[in-house]
């Protein structure tokens, strides 16, 4: 006998009235801090030394009273200062991607992967996944949270799981095809490449079967989102989580792609001013900080992210009731000062793709004789592409004086031939800083 499998979405949890979330958040938030107050020494220290006892902490508005936890604290504390259950409880670890230094180990009890998974079944379900779908996961897996956190959650909608793991770019495009592949989940820049595989294979976006894809773990533009919904040939969903609160899922797109739903019946989260480390009022961007309200094995409370962000409480027409996050366009640690101008690698990516570029590209910052300096490398595509040297320096300066617009300060573009540029099969690397190499 088949089992029949039900489609996963949960509308009391996801629909429900702002009066219902709070009584669940303020439930959950009085147990989770006492949970950690008593088995997390390293927070109870932190705590202490604010004069902050469980007892002070009655519902969410309190949680501002808590001190801050940001990743410096999960290195001093790595590996087990942050578990909050005997490590017998645990059945698995993730790891950081070590974008930004040394890696975080995160820990999960068997509660915690089913919460995760949980709500990596909301996202697929979300960008309008069902048990008929064909769901084709060609994040990393292994220690990164992408493969197993989205695997997980096809599972749980009942989705032909196809755990392709990312690399060997043709073998992902034989199964995609020969299989039916509807759904492709991976970072959006191998998504990218994938669409420019797929075209220099010969197929058109309509050959394929594919009509959504669930990306994330790394800053993309619209501009991007567009790109890669006309080379696919499919609609574009973003999907936001980090391994210190459980991986992908954290938030995720609904049709109306106009930011990113929040969980917020397992994650609570604020907007801090990065400076000063005050909330700020829904609406304000700045630094995304959770809390989680219900994990067992690493129960962050108010883990600062370093993404930047705003968020918004508009009503959506998908019927969900969750607070939206707008796409982080680069970490506060993404961030370059170059000549005291502050640039995010999001708005180089947004310029080239408006002006008919490529997506890769790569950034590279330097100081000579006391300058900054920012060369841009871009890669044309065939069509782009001369050998008349006087048509690409004027293409170069055009494309100088539009970087100037967007960004505020010169820099130099170098256009580069085709396919010159490594491709990213995760997370991209955008920027080559050798100023830190100096420092
Ligand atoms: P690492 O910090 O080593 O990259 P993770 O794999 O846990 O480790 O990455 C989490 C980070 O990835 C987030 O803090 C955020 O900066 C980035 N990220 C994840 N999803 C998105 C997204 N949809 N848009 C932009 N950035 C994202
Ligand atoms: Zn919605």
């Amino acid at each position: 006998m088949v089992t029949n499998m039900p489609n996963f979405y949960q509308p009391e949890i996801e629909t429900a009235s702002r009066e219902k979330i709070l009584e669940i958040q303020n439930e959950k938030i009085v147990k989770q801090v006492r949970h950690v107050y008593e088995n997390v020494k390293y927070y109870r220290d932190l705590m202490d030394k604010k004069g902050v006892t469980p007892d002070d902490i009655k519902s969410v508005d309190d949680i501002k009273k808590l001190p801050f936890l940001s990743k410096d604290d999960l290195r001093e504390a790595y590996p087990y200062g942050l578990l909050g259950t005997d490590l017998k409880n645990c059945v698995r670890i993730q790891s950081t991607s070590g974008t930004t230094g040394r890696r975080v180990v995160a820990f999960y009890t068997q509660a915690d992967i089913d919460m995760w998974e949980e709500c990596c079944a909301r996202a697929i379900v979300a960008a309008g996944g069902t048990n008929e779908d064909v769901c084709h996961v060609c994040y990393g897996y292994g220690l990164f949270t992408g493969g197993p956190g989205l695997n997980g959650g096809s599972h749980k909608v009942g989705c032909l799981t196809l755990p392709m793991s990312s690399g060997n770019t043709e073998r992902q495009i034989q199964f995609m095809m020969d299989l039916g592949s509807t759904i492709l989940c991976c970072t959006p820049s191998y998504a990218a490449y994938i669409g420019e595989t797929l075209a220099e294979m010969g197929y058109k976006p309509e050959d394929n079967k594919l009509k959504a894809g669930i990306f994330g773990a790394e800053p993309w533009t619209e501009e991007m989102r567009r790109s890669i919904e006309k080379s696919l040939g499919i609609k574009a969903y973003d999907i936001y989580g980090l391994t210190e609160t459980s991986g992908p899922g954290v938030s995720f797109e609904c049709s109306e792609q106009t930011g990113m739903h929040i969980n917020e019946d397992h994650f609570y989260a604020e907007i801090i001013d990065p400076d000063t480390g005050e909330t700020l009022p829904e609406g304000e961007k700045g630094e995304l900080v959770f809390t989680s309200l219900d994990k067992e094995a690493f129960p962050l409370l108010r883990y600062r992210t370093r993404d930047i962000c705003v968020l918004t409480r508009n009503k959506c027409s998908c019927g969900r009731t969750h607070v939206k996050m707008s796409k982080p366009m680069g970490r506060s640690d993404d961030m370059m000062i170059i000549r005291g101008v502050n640039v995010f690698p999001s708005q180089i990516e947004a310029v080239l793709l408006k002006t008919g570029y490529t997506p890769n590209y790569q950034i590279i910052v330097d100081r000579v004789n006391n300058t900054d300096t920012l060369d841009i490398n871009v890669e044309l595509n065939p069509e782009q592409f001369s050998d008349k040297l006087s048509i690409i320096q004027e293409m170069e300066k055009k494309l100088e004086h539009e970087m100037r617009t967007m960004l505020g300060i010169g820099s130099k573009v170098h256009l580069v031939a085709p396919k010159s540029i490594v491709r990213s099969e995760g997370k991209a690397v955008r920027v080559i800083d050798k100023r830190k190499l100096i420092d």
